[in-house]
């Protein structure tokens, strides 16, 4: 007699090799019967944003017809999500509900009434990991307390174990009978109805397949010159490979090994470090479930942010009047993506020189990057602002100008982004304002008509910030 179908609930782990759910499922020779279920409302507040919702149709699209050149398909259908797999269980007769950990709190919550329902009804529900490298709970300090240094966690997770070699993908898959309806991944309205996505189109290849060209390339080529590299961001210096673990197109053991094995642990260390700063950041979201919205140092609770909607609106513009902040913002909003060491300068500077809740920063990366991560998203806006792990101290406030001539010593980011400024000398485009009129109008610059004069002074905000810090400390100490 065949065996019972199982079903392998696909989320954010859109591949078919190294997929332990997936692996587990085809083990027990069952017809495994691949599921997506779209229902957003349920990962409130951080469901998807529109750079999100863009790559997740293109992803859904490159998981069917990998699912279809192996004898499969993808059955999509929406959500409530328990309602959705329940109605499948009984059009199926599936005995088994297989899917991959996430860390989200929304997401834990829902998932476990999901398992709680499904075993209710006698259905064998297992969730597996696979996202990671160390599930959040396997990492403790000596005192068995979740760590808040990245450091020794990264010690830690090295001392416990070396990343198993992944599993490639299965030869082929069992055939899912026609007569399980599905809704295709364009009825889930995903993109966006005015197409914006030209830029999105043209800087990515969503899907297993480019993911793992992305990584076999980055491991042959800059990877080896991480270290230096990966701090210039005219440069293409690091992985981009963020969207496509997000989205587990790639696992971060597959990753770990692609630069591993390529490069040696030694030479590939720097790359494989920042690997474990997304493992750290799981960390923190899973034992700091409230740090998405909250400081998790509370002293910043009480910070005396701006309010100032000009102000974020010039930042979210790429309008401040700095050319790296600017150049920053205007490739988040073209490709989905922005260098980290430019991640970090705008973050300060919405911070400190802005002082605007870092909140509202976490917010608009959430809707425009590709690789929209609750766990990385919140650990980078709490580093920036000074109120989270291993943080950035807040009275450490980047100088736009001095970052630009160290990271983009001849300007040519600038020059890419903000293209209004590119006929200046590279030297002149860090910082406009300090330039004569007659240099500016050489180059066909006008500050306030063809290129924003700075918003602030950084000097006199930085004092500002130092200034608003004093109260916060102050408070600490009441
Ligand atoms: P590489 O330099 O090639 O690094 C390899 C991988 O390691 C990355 O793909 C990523 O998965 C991980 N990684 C690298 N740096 C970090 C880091 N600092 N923290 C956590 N993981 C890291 N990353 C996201 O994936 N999603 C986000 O939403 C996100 N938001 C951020 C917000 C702010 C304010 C800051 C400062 C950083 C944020 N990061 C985020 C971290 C980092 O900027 C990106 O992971 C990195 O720029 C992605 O580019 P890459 O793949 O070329 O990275």
């Amino acid at each position: 007699m065949e065996r019972r179908p199982v079903i392998v609930w696909f989320r954010k782990d859109l591949r078919l090799s190294d997929h332990p759910a997936l692996g587990a499922a085809l083990a027990t020779g069952a017809r495994v019967i691949p599921v997506y279920i779209h229902a957003p409302d349920e990962e409130a507040p951080w469901q998807p944003g529109a750079a999100s919702r863009w790559w997740l149709h293109q992803s859904l699209s490159a998981l069917e017809a990998s699912l279809r050149a192996l004898g499969s398909r993808l059955v999509v259908r929406r959500g409530p999500t328990l309602q959705a797999l329940r109605a499948l269980v009984r059009e199926t007769g599936a005995t088994a509900v297989h899917w991959t950990r996430r860390y989200e709190p929304a997401v834990i919550a829902r998932d476990a009434a999901v398992k709680r329902g499904l075993r209710d009804d006698g259905v064998d529900a297992h969730s597996f990991g696979g996202a990671l490298l160390h599930e959040p709970w396997e990492i403790a300090t000596g005192s068995g307390t979740p760590y808040r240094v990245f450091t020794p966690f990264w010690k830690r997770c090295l001392e416990t174990a070396t990343p198993d070699t992944p599993t490639p993908p299965p030869r082929t898959l069992p055939s899912v009978s026609p007569d399980i309806s599905s809704l295709s991944a364009a009825d889930l309205g995903l993109l966006p109805s005015v197409d914006w996505a030209a830029g999105l189109r043209a800087a990515w290849s969503p899907g297993e397949a480019g993911a793992q060209a992305l990584a076999a390339s980055f491991a042959a080529g800059p990877g080896a010159d991480y270290a230096d590299g990966r701090d210039l961001p005219a440069q293409a210096g690091t992985s981009r490979l963020s969207p496509h673990l997000t989205f587990g197109e790639l696992s971060a053991r597959q990753a770990w090994h692609a630069v591993a094995s390529a490069l040696g642990q030694q030479t590939g260390q720097p790359w494989l470090r920042q690997l474990y700063w997304r493992e750290f950041s799981h960390h923190l979201l899973y034992h700091y479930p409230d740090t998405p919205e909250h400081p998790l140092d509370p002293r910043f609770a009480a910070f005396p942010w701006a309010d100032d909607p000009e102000g974020l609106a010039a930042w979210q513009r790429g309008r401040t009047g700095f050319p790296i902040i600017d150049a920053g913002m205007r490739e988040l909003w073209t490709t989905g993506w922005m260098h980290n060491r430019v991640r970090m300068l705008v973050a300060s500077f919405l911070t400190k020189d802005l002082r605007i809740a870092w909140q509202h920063g976490a917010a608009w990366f959430w809707d425009t990057l590709v690789d929209a991560d609750l766990a990385n998203n919140t650990l980078g806006w709490q580093w920036a602002a000074g109120c989270g792990a291993d943080a950035a101290p807040y009275f450490r406030v980047f100088n736009p100008t001095l970052q630009s001539k160290r990271y983009d010593p001849d300007s040519a980011y600038v020059a890419r982004w903000v293209p209004e400024l590119a006929a200046l000398p590279p030297r002149d485009r860090r910082s406009p304002w300090e330039i004569s009129p007659l240099a500016l109008a050489s180059a066909g610059v006008t500050l306030g008509a063809s290129y924003p004069a700075p918003v602030v002074d950084h000097a006199e905000a930085r004092q500002a910030a130092l200034a608003a810090y004093e109260q916060v400390k102050a408070a600490g100490r009441g």
